[in-house]
């Protein structure tokens, strides 16, 4: 089922999650419906909160539109180990229309359970190391426009209060 996407300056996008202490049938359908609503969107990356739920779930795929899916599915995701800098632009479900550089690491180790609940680890780069801190973050209550220096942030604000109010009315 695809569920509705909640945007910011939603509250709820700022709470923590709370680990996963189960995984069960209610668990696999969240996944499930997470998974449908990213593709859906379309996006590369969702986490629970972002449709309301907070348990540190997230789902990745960032293989080409032209081929097959590769979905990440990590529960209770952590990063152990990162290295590098990197500064690409992110754009954000949770944040439509709108896209800046963010600060991130190169290259990251994180460790997970699937929905097998076996633990998995990924050793990710580039636009993937991106997708994880970006996802990860979420579970945190923490948007990429979080990353932003106070003075861009305040820019976003007001260019972003003017793009939603404009979304608003009617064509
Ligand atoms: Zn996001």
């Amino acid at each position: 089922m695809i569920r509705r996407i909640l945007t910011y300056p939603d509250p709820e996008l700022k709470k923590k999650s709370a680990p996963v202490t189960i995984i069960n049938e209610k668990l696999r359908e969240l996944v499930q419906d997470m998974a449908e609503t990213m593709y859906d969107a379309p996006g590369v990356g969702l986490a629970a909160p972002q449709i309301g739920v907070h348990q540190r779930v997230i789902v990745i795929d960032i293989s080409p539109k032209d081929e097959k899916p590769e979905l990440i599915v990590a529960i209770n995701p952590e990063i152990v180990h990162s290295e590098g800098e990197c500064y690409e632009e992110e754009g954000c479900l949770s944040v439509p229309r709108y896209g800046a550089n963010v600060r991130r690491h190169a290259f990251v180790v994180v460790k997970a359970v699937n929905l097998e609940g076996e633990e998995v680890t990924w050793k990710a780069e580039g636009l993937l190391a991106i997708a994880f801190q970006h996802e990860i973050d979420h579970l945190d209550g923490i948007l990429f426009v979080d990353h932003l220096s106070p003075l861009k942030k305040e820019i976003f604000r007001k260019k972003y209060r003017q793009t939603a109010e404009q979304a608003r009315v009617p064509a």
